[in-house]
């Protein structure tokens, strides 16, 4: 159980494997998220990933003229979770931090949580926009882009709190990571600008990056050489997620703005079932980590999404 992924990045023997998860949906146990977590472990993943999901407003029809607006959070207990992970199973892990609603009061407070929890590794995200608004607007006090929530986690680092009449706080030893996106991010003008916030974010701190799911190696390829030509040097670990159902064809283009090679859309557009999708989504993830192992990546990141037997037959297959 090393303190930091950074220390295990720098001298990879093997290429490995990590998981991300999502907390339980309220209401359910903890022991559902065991469930799936359970038969990816053998696979010694270096570290967990444990993500974070905002508030969601929901309306409802009360009566025929009237509807009610509602704030619902659907998933929360990520902190709690990384904890519980990180002890059950004696594993690193990384639970993402996101600026959506949260201030930056609540902010310092979940951290210094996890502080005192001994979880050291962070992803510090903006978080996605509300489904209702479609458009980021951070909360009054909070963080408008990651790179904000960067230089808050390092200020804490130096022992800077938000409470500037806190003489001699204990400094934190956070390492942070960031998001990365091979294809650009959805709301980014162009990928040089794009790029160019990326950077930020490493120069702010940040000591690597995970990237958005793709689905041509090529793509990461090019992201990567990109990333050392602008000058950044961390890790740079690739982020996969397996085709499961039809439709993802239009879905994962449209959530994340990601493209679907021609050959994987034709054959999953064959397929009869979606027992079928997940076997052509399975070989498609196969070959990519085949190539990305033989490349020599330190860790390959796969979004499980709350299911884990597609992503075990992948890492069978190649590990
Ligand atoms: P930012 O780095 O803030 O970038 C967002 C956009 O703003 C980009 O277009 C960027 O180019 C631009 N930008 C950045 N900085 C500036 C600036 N200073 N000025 C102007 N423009 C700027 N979402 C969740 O809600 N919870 C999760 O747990 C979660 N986990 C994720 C894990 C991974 C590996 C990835 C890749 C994404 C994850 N996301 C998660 C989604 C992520 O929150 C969204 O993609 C979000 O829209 C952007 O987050 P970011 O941290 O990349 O934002």
């Amino acid at each position: 159980m090393g303190e930091l992924l950074v220390d295990i990045l720098k001298s990879p023997e093997r290429t490995r494997v990590s998981f991300e998860l999502l907390p339980p949906l309220k209401g359910d146990t903890i022991e559902s998220l065991y469930k799936n977590l359970d038969p990816l472990m053998e696979f010694d993943p270096p570290y967990i990933n444990v993500t974070y999901h905002r508030e969601e407003v929901v309306y409802r029809n009360v009566s025929d003229h009237l509807m009610e607006r509602k704030t619902i959070w659907k998933r929360p207990g990520t902190v709690a979770i990384s904890a519980a992970i990180k002890y059950k199973y004696r594993v690193m892990v990384i639970p993402h931090m996101i600026c959506g609603g949260f201030t930056r009061e609540e902010t310092e407070n979940a951290l210094i949580d996890l502080n005192f929890l001994g979880i050291h590794n962070i992803l510090a995200l903006r978080g996605d926009p509300e489904i209702s608004t479609r458009v980021f607007i951070p909360e009054p006090g909070g963080h408008a882009h990651a790179v904000d929530l960067v230089r808050q986690i390092m200020n804490m680092n130096r022992g800077v709190y938000l409470d500037e009449e806190l003489k001699n706080a204990t400094p934190t030893r956070f390492s942070v990571g960031v998001a990365g996106y091979p294809e650009k991010h959805p709301e980014a003008p162009n990928r040089q600008s794009d790029m160019q916030y990326l950077k930020e974010k490493i120069d702010a701190g940040a000591e690597f990056i995970i990237t958005q799911m793709f689905f041509d190696n090529r793509k990461y390829f090019r992201f990567v050489d990109e990333c050392r030509e602008a000058g950044i040097q961390v890790p740079i670990i690739p982020g996969l997620k397996p085709v499961a159902t039809k439709k993802h064809l239009s879905y994962l283009p449209r959530a994340f703005g990601v493209d679907l090679p021609g050959d994987l859309v034709k054959a999953v557009e064959k397929c009869r079932s979606n027992e079928q999708v997940k076997q052509v989504g399975v070989e498609w993830a196969v070959q990519q980590c085949r190539e990305l192992k033989e490349h020599g990546v330190p860790v390959i990141h796969f979004f499980t999404m709350g299911r884990s037997d597609n992503i075990r037959k992948i890492v069978q297959a190649v590990f």
